[in-house]
């Protein structure tokens, strides 16, 4: 699983950080506003009022030194009490007497207008005014002060007071305070904000944690546990999630348990196992049902089950899940060979009644099926076999009763001709009790050390014999070495297979020609074969000769006596040998018959 993590920027962590952060500089910002603006008013009102106090004050103090009529001192005492006056914030004070001519100012470099026409063009009204206004010269403002000087009578007005005061250092003074408010808020919000990450991080870092485990879990590690810091809530939900945990990995534990046992019941189960979702699509299937269908794992997870048994023509999945008998599979045509499947199909249902897919065992019937045709055929064959002659003695006794016993020239030929017919079916039920003994192993072959050779010769001998009295002219020849080939066999029944394959080879060779008969010995084995100049036999029926009734030209082998089963017996003869026997053959050119038996050469044989 990718690991995701989160952006410290988007984090939880940062996010409660980030609102204590603001909720404090919201706080600074509405309290540092009220507080400035109520600090600057009553700085500035303080100021305008102690300086209009004063202002008051020095009125009062040069009414009565205006007053004294020829005081030779008097302008020097109005410089003075000016000067005093004019310290800390007071820029300039000027005196004008009731003419509007300057008897005095404070300012050193405003002396000259001393004896002047006051030309402070706000000064001229004469009328009491305080007023904040800014200095052209420094650009600064000032805070100023007229105030008319009454007699000491307090009648006439004898002249007027002006003051320049500094208010601009007080405004400093409040721009310096909100400065350092500034900076302290600054100072504030950057402990706020350690302070904020740390308390936040006790409370994402359980969470992280938590994240953390549940992220293992859901990889499929169990094993570890978050730790739980405290008592509170996020201590007790630590808690409850290691238990959790705990109880997640006990139910995947017994659940991987639950399907290892199914794994393996399904692994070691004789029958083919399918299992599909409630849509038909294949979720579990077992090595045995792959083995059936041959097909690989890969290939067949989330395939529709209706595709994999090709069954879509037939079936729809609801039809399969309603199916109460079996279904019989016929592969044969996919694997080129018979291969028969029989399927059953159980849905499987949950408590609530809801259909959550589809069981299917498969189990392979085709050598059961094979075993139930071959009996058919078998008894299809017999009872055909055992009709012909039956139905043809018939029709003879019938016109032997209807008077022909009487002709003395028929009816000798129609006895002979029922005796042959008995005789024939005598020989073929003789031929299939023998092979029904062969069936139910309850012959015994009567071994004896043997020298193949010499059997071959002998059984041949006779043959030359035979066709020297017959008018066909055969030629046997034979292609094997004289040397003594002692094999264990039971002699008879080697006999009767070789007298088999010659007489095959002579009655399927109507013109004649030569049987060529060879003697070899491999490693392990010792191989006879005869060849024929005969008929041949088809290529697509060379596998079935052996098989029992199986004739290639049924009329025929009738004809000449045959039941078809003289191979077959031959077969079981030389399997009961350990032994194999196979036929090769060209249409119309010849055949060849093969048996090969097991074979050690004794220490006698190869010492000659
Ligand atoms: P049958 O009694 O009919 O000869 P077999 O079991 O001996 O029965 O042979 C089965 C069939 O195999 C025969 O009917 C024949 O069609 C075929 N066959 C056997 N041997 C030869 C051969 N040498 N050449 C051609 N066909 C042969």
């Amino acid at each position: 699983m990718k690991k995701n993590r989160t952006p410290f920027f988007s984090s939880v962590h940062f996010k409660i950080a980030l609102v204590f952060v603001l909720l404090l500089m919201i706080s600074i910002e509405i309290i540092g506003a009220i507080f400035i603006r109520v600090l600057e008013t009553s700085t500035i009102q303080t100021f305008e009022e102690n300086v209009t106090n004063q202002v008051e004050t020095l009125a009062t103090n040069l009414s009565s030194e205006i007053s004294k009529k020829n005081d030779s001192q008097q302008e020097s005492n109005l410089k003075r009490i000016l000067d005093e006056f004019s310290k800390n914030e007071i820029l300039e004070v000027r005196l004008v007497d009731d003419k509007g001519i300057v008897m005095a100012t404070s300012d050193p470099n405003l002396q000259g207008d001393v004896g002047k026409k006051n030309d402070y063009e706000l000064f001229n009204s004469f009328n009491q005014k305080k007023e904040e206004r800014t200095d052209p010269q420094t650009g600064q403002r000032v805070f100023i002060n007229i105030e008319q000087i009454y007699s000491p009578t307090g009648d006439t007005v004898i002249g007027s007071l002006y003051v320049k005061s500094n208010i601009e250092s007080k405004y400093q003074q409040v721009s310096e305070i909100t400065l350092i408010f500034f900076y302290a808020s600054m100072i504030a919000l950057i402990f706020t904000l350690i302070i904020a990450l740390l308390v936040s991080r006790t409370i994402t870092k359980p969470i992280g944690e938590m994240k953390q485990q549940a992220d293992r879990i859901a990889n499929g590690d169990y094993s570890g546990q978050v730790e739980v810091y405290g008592k509170d809530e996020l201590g007790q939900l630590g808690e409850t999630f290691n238990e959790l945990s705990y109880r997640v990995k006990e139910t995947q534990e017994t659940m991987d348990a639950e399907r290892r046992r199914l794994d393996s019941v399904l692994t070691h189960m004789s029958d083919g196992v399918i299992g599909t979702d409630r849509r038909g699509n294949i979720i579990l299937i077992n090595d045995t049902a792959l083995n059936l269908l041959r097909i690989g794992t890969e290939d067949v997870i989330n395939q529709s089950i209706l595709e994999l048994l090709k069954l879509g023509d037939k079936y729809s999945f609801r039809d399969l899940l309603e199916v109460q008998e079996d279904v019989l599979l016929d592969f044969s045509e996919d694997f080129s060979e018979t291969t028969l499947i029989r399927a059953e199909f159980s849905m499987i249902r949950r408590e609530s009644g809801f259909i959550s897919g589809l069981v299917c065992v498969l189990h392979d019937v085709t050598k059961k099926e094979k075993d139930e045709e071959e009996r058919r055929q078998f008894v299809s064959n017999v009872s055909h076999e055992l009709r012909t002659p039956l139905t043809s003695m018939k029709s003879y006794i019938e016109a032997l009763l209807d008077g022909a016993w009487q002709d003395s020239e028929v009816a000798p030929q129609f006895l002979k001709v029922t005796q042959e017919e008995t005789n024939r079916m005598i020989r073929m039920i003789n031929d299939l009790l023998q092979l029904s003994r062969m069936d139910a192993n309850k012959i015994e072959l009567q071994k004896e050390l043997v020298n193949l050779n010499e059997l071959f010769n002998y059984v041949l001998d006779r043959f030359d014999m035979v066709i020297k009295d017959s008018d066909r002219n055969y030629v046997i020849k034979r292609e094997f070495t004289q040397r003594a080939i002692w094999v264990d066999i039971d002699t008879d029944r080697m006999i009767q297979v070789l007298d088999n394959i010659l007489n095959n080879a002579m009655k399927y060779s109507p013109d004649g020609g030569t049987i060529t008969c060879r003697l070899l010995e491999t490693h392990k084995n010792v191989v006879l074969s005869i060849s024929d100049e005969g008929l041949g036999i088809p290529k697509q029926n060379l596998g079935r000769v052996f098989d029992r009734f199986f004739r290639v030209d049924k009329a025929r082998s009738r004809a000449m006596g045959g039941s078809g089963l003289g191979l077959a017996i031959s077969k079981e003869s030389i399997l009961a040998h350990g032994g194999n026997i196979w036929a090769e053959s060209e249409e119309n050119k010849g055949s060849t018959f093969f048996i090969s038996l097991p074979y050690e050469p004794y220490e006698e044989d190869l010492w000659e």
